[in-house]
């Protein structure tokens, strides 16, 4: 389970992050939804610890993210162990991020080796298993750039996978892809969800989040305005601008 308590975060005296209180028990999939600027993206790179935040913390399985403490007083890990400790948390972006001049293979392996410590052949074998869940098993040698952009983030998708994570992230996963290739990755997360990953996702697809979400969060200007099942919160919103945010993207 991931516990993000009171976290704060600002960009000069823009307050990005206000005070935000999250609980992600194991196998939930929580969707995170709101306005651009509303601070999601900041979300999620502060509970991968890709930002760092100005108060509270973040917990996997109750060792925190990013700190180490002693009494009272929170330490920041060094650099190797921050990397060690991220691999518990795997991210997806919007725009793939693989590695242009590896192989979809050596992709899938590089950090398991690397960080996890694998040996090359537990890394291919684990490869190999991942590129038959997300259906890319033929593409094994290919490079990012000769491979469509719903493969390249079907890929991205199983590298994040490669280590083994209690809990990925996406955001936006699937808004930059033409429309005909969303498909294909939202039915990778599905399955995801439907076999008990913990998962966080921002997304703008409301039907996709009415559909695999467990809860859905509502962020307005750096505030979690409102939390709630998909029916709750799509159906009988609670909060006057949840409704108003929905009544323009719904
Ligand atoms: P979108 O839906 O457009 O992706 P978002 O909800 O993900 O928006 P964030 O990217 O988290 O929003 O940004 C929240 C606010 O923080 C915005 O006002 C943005 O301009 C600001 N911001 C984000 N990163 C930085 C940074 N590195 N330096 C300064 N301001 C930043
Ligand atoms: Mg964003």
């Amino acid at each position: 389970a991931v516990r993000i308590h009171g976290i704060s975060k600002s960009f000069g005296t823009l307050k990005v992050l206000d005070n935000i209180e999250l609980n992600l028990p194991a196998s939930s999939v929580t969707a995170i939804i709101g306005p651009s600027g509303s601070g999601k993206s900041t979300l999620l790179r502060a509970i991968n610890h890709l930002e760092r935040v100005d108060s509270g913390f973040i917990s996997v399985d109750g060792e925190l993210v990013g700190y180490t403490q002693k009494g009272d007083v929170l330490y920041e890990l060094k650099e190797k162990d921050i990397l060690r400790r991220r691999t518990d948390i795997g991210m997806v972006f919007q725009n793939f991020n693989l590695f242009p001049h590896l192989t979809v293979l050596e992709n899938l392996i590089e950090a398991p080796i690397q960080v996890r410590g694998l040996s090359r052949d537990e890394a291919i074998a684990f490869a190999h298993e991942l590129l038959a869940r997300v259906g890319l098993s033929d593409k094994i040698d290919a490079y990012p750039r000769q491979l469509s952009g719903g493969q390249q983030q079907r890929v991205a998708i199983a590298r994040a996978l490669a280590l083994r994570p209690k809990v990925l992230l996406f955001d936006e996963p699937t808004s930059a892809l033409d429309p005909e290739l969303v498909g294909e990755v939202l039915d990778v997360i599905k399955e995801l969800a439907r076999t008990g990953t913990t998962l966080v996702i921002v997304t703008h697809e409301i039907g996709f989040a009415r559909e695999v979400a467990d809860t859905v969060v509502f962020m307005e200007g750096g505030h979690i305005i409102e939390t709630g099942s998909p029916v709750q919160v799509f159906n009988d919103a609670r909060h006057p601008r949840t409704r108003a945010f929905l009544a323009k993207v719904l």
